[in-house]
């Protein structure tokens, strides 16, 4: 996982308002009916719950998602986004927060020498994908 420095409220409000801008997502207009997550075929790899990530959002708790295994589970399966009454798009809002992690200073670029070592690893795929879609030579 990548470091970051601990967020302020300040930082947290502005965070929200990016991954909004960067999903093109209304998290207000989430209802918490629960209805996401009772579809979701990744819960059982999810610390926080596909409903409960918007309402951290709403909440500013930026950083508790940013850690989480639940944004790294998320299939992009969009089975949340067909369920929700609200038209509320998880998925994206999931890729907002992989962005937000990859995009932070230092850490948005990769080296291609690299690639064959991190494919050894155990990492989630959309990481690798996230990462070759910042890298420049
Ligand atoms: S289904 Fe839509 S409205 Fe209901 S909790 Fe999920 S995101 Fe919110
Ligand atoms: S897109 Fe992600 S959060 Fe939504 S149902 Fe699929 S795995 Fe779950």
């Amino acid at each position: 996982m990548v470091s970051r420095e601990k967020i302020t409220p300040d930082m947290a409000k502005k965070e929200v308002v990016r991954i909004c801008e960067i999903s093109d997502e209304n998290i207000v207009d989430c209802m918490q009916c629960g209805k996401c997550t009772a579809g979701c075929p990744a819960v059982h790899g999810m610390d926080i719950l596909p409903h409960q990530v918007i309402r951290l959002l709403q909440l500013g708790q930026i950083d508790q998602l940013l850690q989480s295994e639940a944004i790294w589970s998320c299939a992009a399966c969009f089975t949340c986004a067909s369920r929700c009454p609200r038209a509320v798009d998880i998925s994206k809002i999931m890729e907002a927060l992989r962005l937000t992690l990859v995009r932070v200073k230092g850490n948005n670029r990769l080296d291609i020498e690299k690639v064959p070592k991190l494919l050894d690893k155990n990492i989630p795929q959309q990481a690798i994908v996230s990462g070759f879609r910042k890298y420049v030579k």
